[in-house]
């Protein structure tokens, strides 16, 4: 996953990569071809010839109305929903080997399932969690710079890297969830981001996608600059099931989907939730991992 001091060239080959590989439906198997298949192939095989011109001309039009920038830094390049060389080098992809249950980094590898102290010490109520970079540079940028929010193809490639982060639990999952927003913070907002990711995630496996099974009761305070008890506290019965989606949940395995992960009083309080409604299992994936915090139960 980790891309070593890419260069310009590299940085294009990764981003169309991504889209390259994300054409395929796939169900319950996340594996990546090695290789990716000729570019001038898919092309042939995607569209007939003579759209080929129209195409080519759209798309220069396109950058003529709309220069393509950047996603993080909003410097020049010459394709749409990219990051240029500085910015792809600025995420710190999560390398293995990882904790089994909080997927932070292990110092080295213990095989297998190996489970951090931190987990041990704290069992967290999720069983499994996994994400895609450390909380800092372009990642912490990304998440915060809502302007992609607008924009399809920059979300699609979040989520593909979300979905490559994500494989081991993906293959494991039978319904996608998103961490909820209370219905104020929604309508002021106008976007989840969780929800938006998740959504894209099942597009790409062909998993269920329920955006309304889990709910906020109440609207939370929110969680940055709490203590570790205070926000413990502050997500204390926030989350419920609705009684349709009790009997959706039960027995199913499922992968919740959260922009960051912190403290982890959220993502196991809704974890707590969907247990107590039937889930056999609730794994967790997000975007970001904030590894300088305790991921600790709620
Ligand atoms: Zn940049």
């Amino acid at each position: 996953m980790q891309a070593p001091q890419a260069t310009h060239k590299q940085i294009r080959t990764m981003v169309r990569d991504h889209e390259t590989y994300s054409k395929p439906k796939i169900e319950h198997s996340m594996e990546l071809s090695p290789e990716p298949p000729p570019e001038d192939s898919i092309a042939r095989v995607a569209r007939p010839s003579f759209l080929q011109p129209v195409l080519h001309f759209a798309s220069w039009l396109n950058n003529c109305i709309v220069p393509p920038v950047c996603m993080s830094c909003h410097s020049r390049l010459d394709t749409h929903d990219a990051l240029c060389p500085d910015c792809w080098n600025g995420i710190g992809f999560i390398q293995q080997p990882v904790c089994d249950r909080l997927g932070i980094p292990l110092p080295f590898d213990a095989g297998p399932k190996a489970v951090s102290a931190a987990a041990t010490a704290n069992p967290p109520d999720f069983d499994r969690a996994r994400s895609v970079a450390h909380y800092a540079g372009t990642m912490r940028r990304l998440i915060h710079d809502k302007k992609y929010r607008d924009r399809h193809e920059g979300r699609q490639l979040l989520a593909r890297l979300l979905t490559s982060a994500g494989q081991e639990l993906i293959t494991e999952t039978d319904i996608i969830i998103p961490v909820p927003l209370a219905w104020s913070r929604l309508l002021s907002r106008r976007y989840n981001q969780s929800a938006e990711l998740a959504r894209l995630l099942s597009s790409a496996t062909n998993l269920p996608f329920e955006p309304h099974l889990l709910y906020r009761r109440r609207r939370t305070r929110p969680q940055v600059g709490l203590t570790l008890a205070q926000r413990r506290e502050n997500v204390v019965g926030a989350f419920a099931v609705s009684a349709r989606g009790k009997a959706k949940i039960r027995g199913q395995r499922v992968l919740l989907i959260d922009d960051v992960l912190t403290s982890g009083s959220t993502v196991n309080a809704c974890a707590r939730t969907l247990k107590r409604s039937g889930a056999a299992s609730v794994d967790v994936l997000t975007l970001a991992i904030a590894t300088g915090h305790a991921v600790a139960p709620a």
